[in-house]
């Protein structure tokens, strides 16, 4: 045992909008998830209530979405093999974005900072335009810096969710 750096943190956020045959509907689904991501190399810290949302994309199911805190010393390219893994063995299938699945494992943030390679974006890219993310984010780590925005997830989700004032020169979307 060595008690000298703490550990990594991630926000993994979690989705799903299709029954599973064990586990059954979404939010049973998303139980699951977060007890099988709890692995001898990663700590469950915090999660966050499961929110249900509406679907983005082509499928027209309710999503139940929620966010875990994690402790782990894989790197980000580790952690998202992990997270593909977790999905693969919930009977997620490969194919369209977006379209029905049992279970979407996203990283959100990363303590490291940020990360950009040909697969992986930390911080991930729609976190700041997603309300089903930064409602559930909020709820557990409200304080967490954009490390590339530099706000706070509780001042991102205010911008998010606040009407925004009409701007005259804005380009229309
Ligand atoms: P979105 O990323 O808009 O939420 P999605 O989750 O439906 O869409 P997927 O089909 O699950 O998209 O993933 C497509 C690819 O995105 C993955 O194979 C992975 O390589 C890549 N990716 C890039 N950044 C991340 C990230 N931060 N977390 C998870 N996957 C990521
Ligand atoms: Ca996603
Ligand atoms: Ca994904």
């Amino acid at each position: 045992m060595s008690n000298a750096m703490p550990l990594p943190l991630y926000a993994i956020g979690l989705g799903s909008n299709r029954r599973h045959a064990r586990y059954g509907d979404p939010r049973a689904v998303l139980l699951a998830a977060l007890a099988a991501l709890e692995s001898d190399d990663i700590e469950a810290v915090d999660a966050s209530p499961i929110i249900a949302s509406d679907p983005i994309g082509p499928s027209r199911r309710r999503y139940a979405n929620a966010v875990a805190l994690v402790a782990s010393e894989l790197s980000p390219p580790e952690m998202l093999d992990r997270l593909q893994e977790i999905e693969a063995r919930f009977g997620r299938r490969t194919g369209q974005r977006w379209s029905a699945r049992t279970l979407d494992l996203d990283i959100l943030l990363w303590s490291g900072g940020a990360w950009a390679d040909a697969s992986l974006t930390i911080p991930h890219p729609a976190l700041e335009r997603r309300a089903f993310v930064l409602g559930p984010l909020r709820a557990i780590v409200p304080g967490w810096k954009h490390p590339l925005r530099g706000r706070s997830v509780r001042q991102l989700a205010a911008r998010l969710i606040r009407p925004k004032p009409v701007d005259p020169n804005a380009s229309g979307h």
